[in-house]
């Protein structure tokens, strides 16, 4: 029987696991992944103050403070199944059952797809994979490519594969259809690029981000956006411009591309073909929480977090007794501030475990209060509004109680 079993070992299930084991609680870290880190072994990117944000070696630092407090990590274990127990929590994996008192779930997060005739052909592949291959497992993903997507995270990837020799062409939209909505639709893409632009060293770009909630200037820009694109590292970023369709017998030989209307509908007589090697998918995230559905843990739906996510408070606790829940499984956002709630749901835990022999309320009160200076200072901001959906959150987990 561990006192807690961390499902996740991305940056919320490595820091979580730490302030558990700071604390002396016997604690058992399980990922599906062969290595430990997450999401986090993927990033590399320039912070708007010019330093670099590079995963691995984030990684690195969390597994050294984890080994120094002898951390049981297990990976390559996949956990598809939970029973709740009246003493606690049943995990089933495919290498067996562990029992624990307390749960943490910290599964991050997965991509949405965004279809596109031709997807199927090998050389398509979600950004995301375009990262891991790139920047985890050392693979070129081709010679020269183009992504369909504009979002904060297809922008921080694109220039993550420049930085490794990869050539894409340009960025475009997806076509509008009943799974991408919003993500075709130049004049809510155009909202999402403003709020990247501190990333990207390009005039125009600052210039909409000072305007960013004026709709007329957004409007007008749109309108008179430049038919080359707005380019961002060299790379045109065309707002007004969707990938149609993917073309090729055996593999990708090219895309079929189209003008779009400011609302995203395409123009006829338009359409150009771009010869590419590879076309990487970009339809952004949301929270990956089957784990806690499963348990049977409450759910609220709140646009600003990115989906469905399980009721928690901001200490990181759900209405379910002993379960708990921290980084992207709670709304899409950061690494840093993934690893922040990892630190707070660890004392939250810490704190229920040991409410006679010690008094850590400060130390949760601290870790609160990180998780919002986290936040504000986070150079990578996934969906606007997103203190608003915390704030949601807040009410409903509430409204549970
Ligand atoms: C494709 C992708 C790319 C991203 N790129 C960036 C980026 O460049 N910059 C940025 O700031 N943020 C990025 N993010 C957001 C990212 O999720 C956060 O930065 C951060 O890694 C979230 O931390 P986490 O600990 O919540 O989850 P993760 O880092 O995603 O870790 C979750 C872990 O849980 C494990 N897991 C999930 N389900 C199970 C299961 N059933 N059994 C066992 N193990 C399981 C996974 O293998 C994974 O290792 C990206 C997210 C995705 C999905």
């Amino acid at each position: 029987m561990y006192d807690v079993v961390v499902i996740g070992a991305g940056p919320a299930g490595l820091s979580a696991a730490i302030a558990c084991r700071e604390w002396d609680l016997h604690v058992l870290v399980i990922d599906e992944y062969p290595q430990p880190g997450g999401r986090l072994l993927g990033q590399l990117y320039q912070e708007s103050n010019g330093e670099w944000w590079n995963g691995i070696e984030e990684t690195k630092k969390l597994l050294q403070k984890a080994t120094e407090l002898e951390t049981e990590i297990r990976c390559s274990i996949s956990v598809h199944h939970i029973e709740k127990l009246n003493t606690g929590f049943c995990v089933h994996t495919n290498k067996g059952r562990y029992n624990t008192e307390n749960l943490l779930l910290a599964t991050g997060a997965a991509e949405t797809p965004a279809p596109i005739p031709g997807w199927t052909l090998p050389g398509v592949m979600s950004i995301g994979a375009a990262q891991v291959m790139t920047n985890v497992q050392r693979v070129r993903v081709g010679k020269t490519g183009i992504i369909a997507g504009i979002n904060v995270l297809s922008v921080a990837i694109a220039r993550e594969l420049q930085l490794a020799g990869i050539d894409l062409h340009s960025m475009v939209l997806p076509t509008v259809n009943s799974v991408t909505k919003q993500a075709g639709n130049p004049k809510h893409v155009m909202e999402g690029l403003i709020r990247v632009a501190h990333l990207a060293p390009s005039a125009f770009l600052r210039f909409g981000s000072k305007f960013a909630k004026t709709t007329w200037v957004r409007d007008l820009a749109l309108q008179f956006y430049p038919s080359g694109g707005v380019k961002m590292w060299g790379m045109p970023i065309h707002v007004r411009k969707a990938i149609i369709e993917i073309n090729g017998t055996e593999q990708v030989e090219s895309v079929t591309v189209c003008k779009v209307t400011a609302d995203g509908e395409r123009i006829p007589g338009t359409e150009e073909t771009i010869d590419v090697d590879f076309v990487c998918i970009a339809g952004g995230l949301y929270p990956l929480v089957e784990l806690a559905s499963v348990i049977g843990c409450p759910f609220q739906y709140i646009e600003e977090l990115g989906g469905h996510v399980p009721v928690h408070n901001e200490q990181m606790e759900t209405p379910i007794e002993g379960l708990y829940v921290a980084g992207n499984i709670t709304g899409i956002e950061g690494a840093k501030v993934a690893a922040a709630q990892g630190t707070l749901a660890g004392l939250s835990i810490a704190r229920s475990r040991l409410i006679d022999i010690a008094d850590i309320s400060d130390k949760v009160t601290q870790a609160m209060e990180n998780v919002k200076t986290t936040r504000e200072n986070a150079a990578i901001q996934f969906h606007p509004g997103i203190n608003e959906g915390r704030a949601k959150m807040e009410k409903a987990f509430h409204a549970y109680m």
